[in-house]
């Protein structure tokens, strides 16, 4: 979700920062800018839709060669996504860009209009920028301004700012990432390191309430004015990470990634599995596919770990008024660790007095650091919108910890280890059926509605099913629990309707196949995907039977690939899904 870039050095900042801003697109944007400073004059771009605009507007405007810029992607949050309402925003001398959301923008803008500023836009970020340069006009010093300004902000920021008077970027954050790249006497600053990848590998973390300051010569951070010793972190990331490698779209790269990631994630973890067999109570709190992935987690764990869980979107969590009896877990995921909502369960779990387990993609990101265990589970830079590879691995990490927990407590008698040497090639020979569910998309990717019915564990693969469809394809779905679809909403089965049905789970499997026929009797088409055979005469396909720990993970693929090739079919934006964002950095 948007993007910050900044660049002080030797090169023509405008090549960095677009470069920086195109590595960024994956995040999800609706407009962008940059300003770049020489001498006395900062001269502002911005543009409406893709960077390639904002490329044509440079190019057309000659936009000066300089050392020192800054630039936005903005995923609108106050204000539609106009030209005057993108980043960069400017208010007397200072110059900004912002990510996040300020909570009290309202009250501070009606404080400052009777000081007399005038505003331009509908924006938060420029009540910040007033903001600042309110107080600059008082103290004529930056540093002080800023940790003015961000005394009176509420809500989650990360800015780079610009002073027309100094050749310097100040950067300062809450809630928001930042960091800054180094490389000898040149600086970068980003949201995320897959803007400047190409530029550096190393970089450094800056923490709330820090002040970055960045100029020709290097980097000073200070805290409450005092200078801070920062620890300069290299990533092995490459700008090559970012590449599709071949592929057309970043969604099918990823997927095909799966066999080798989660080789490579079970043969990092097999001897090192989170032991959680000590709790009473589990809460599982995440957001979008990783709370799905949760909800597989849920029913593994209640199933063969006797255990309460609680499974639970972090927007609703944060706010709720849920018990921690003594000995509660709660295990957070996210794929980027940035999630707003996910950290702010999080916080509110530790404050409880929970243990918490992050399941987590990027190891620096707020959720790694503020957990009290991690699991990572390395699958690399993700960066279609929609999430594949990143989502089979949270599934993959939640099997192995409940298959350790019921391990633990002595609730089950089998080993799964000969069954993790074979997911990955039963994996890829799912994958490599491709063609099939290509046909499967060619019959659905006109409808207008498609159902996903299954019970308990099967219901969880479903959730993920259907958003997937819905998020890149633009098809309405629904995933509904096998039992529940009399209830109501089996009045919309209309003659034709695709509806897909998950049935791997054996003790259930006669109450969803009734389920099937009772949508087939009021003209659904049916595909079914089962670990064997039924007696209906639906498209089926067959998986191979696994332990049940590890059998969503011969599922989850096919739908993953239904929604790709459906998706395709009807030339939507796959990678970019119109109105989604890649990690929901705000509330
Ligand atoms: N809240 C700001 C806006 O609406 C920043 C949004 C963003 O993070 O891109 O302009």
């Amino acid at each position: 979700m948007c993007g910050i870039v900044g660049y002080v050095g030797k090169k023509d900042s405008k090549e960095v920062l677009l470069t920086g801003l195109y590595n960024l697109e994956y995040r999800g944007y609706d407009s962008a800018g940059i300003a770049v400073k020489d001498k006395d004059k900062i001269e502002i771009i911005k543009s409406v839709g893709k960077i390639s605009n904002l490329e044509n507007k440079i190019k057309k405007e000659k936009v000066l060669k300089t050392n020192i810029g800054i630039g936005h992607t903005r995923w609108a949050t106050h204000g539609e996504p106009n030209e005057t309402n993108a980043h960069p925003h400017r208010c007397g001398d200072i110059v900004l860009v912002h990510n996040g959301i300020i909570e009290n923008a309202k009250e501070l803008k009606e404080k400052l209009e009777k000081a007399g500023e005038v505003f331009k836009s509908e924006t938060d970020t420029e009540v910040a920028c007033a903001l600042i340069s309110h107080y600059y006009k008082k103290e004529k010093n930056m540093k002080k301004a800023i940790s003015l300004a961000i005394k009176e902000l509420t809500g989650s920021y990360a800015f780079a700012i610009l002073n027309v008077n100094e050749d310097k970027i100040y950067a300062t954050r809450k809630d928001s990432p930042l960091i800054i790249g180094v490389k000898g006497k040149e600086s970068f600053i980003a949201s995320d390191i897959a803007a400047i990848l190409e530029y550096t590998n190393q970089y450094i973390l800056l923490e709330p309430g820090e002040i970055a300051e960045v100029d020709s010569n290097g980097l000073i951070v200070t805290k409450n004015n005092k200078k801070i010793d920062k620890e300069i972190v290299k990533t092995s990331l490459s700008a090559s990470s970012n590449d599709k490698n071949g592929y057309e779209h970043y969604m099918i790269k990823e997927i095909m990634e799966e066999p080798v990631l989660l080789e490579k994630m079970f043969e990092n973890n097999i001897n090192n599995i989170p032991d959680i067999s000590r709790f009473s109570e589990v809460h599982i709190v995440a957001c979008g596919s990783a709370l799905y992935a949760g909800m597989i987690g849920k029913f593994l764990l209640e199933k063969y770990s006797h255990v309460n869980v609680l499974c639970e979107c972090a927007s609703e969590y944060r706010y709720s008024n849920v018990a921690y009896p003594k000995k509660t877990l709660v295990i957070v995921i996210s794929q980027s660790g940035e999630t707003a909502d996910t950290i702010a369960a999080l916080r509110k779990a530790k404050k409880e007095g929970a243990y918490t387990l992050a399941i987590v993609n990027v190891e620096t990101s707020t959720i790694a650091r503020e957990s009290d265990e991690q699991f990572f589970i390395s699958a690399g830079p993700e960066i279609a919108v929609a999430t594949t590879k990143a989502y089979m691995l949270q599934v993959a990490a939640l099997a192995l910890i409940s298959y350790n927990s019921a391990k633990q407590k002595k609730l089950i008698d089998f080993d799964i280890k000969e069954d993790i040497r074979l997911i990955p090639k039963l994996v890829k020979d799912i994958i490599d059926k491709r063609e099939e569910y290509k046909e499967i998309a060619k019959e659905i990717y006109e409808k207008d509605n498609i159902f996903f019915i299954g019970r308990l564990i099967d219901h969880a693969i479903c959730l993920e099913g259907s958003l997937k469809l819905k998020e890149v394809s633009y098809i309405h779905s629904e995933a509904y629990a096998a039992g529940e679809l009399k209830h109501g909403t089996i009045s919309l089965i209309n003659k034709g309707m695709p509806v897909f049905a998950i049935v791997t789970d054996d003790d259930i499997r006669d109450k969803t196949i009734s389920n099937i026929e009772e949508v087939d009797a009021r003209g659904a088409k049916s595909y079914i995907i089962t670990t064997r055979e039924t007696k209906l005469k639906d498209t089926t396909i067959v998986v191979p039977k696994i332990n049940p720990f590890m059998q969503p993970l011969l599922v989850v693929p096919i739908l993953q690939l239904i929604a790709y090739e459906t998706a395709y079919l009807r030339g939507c934006d796959i990678d970019k899904p119109k109105n989604l964002a890649k990690s929901v950095t705000v509330e």
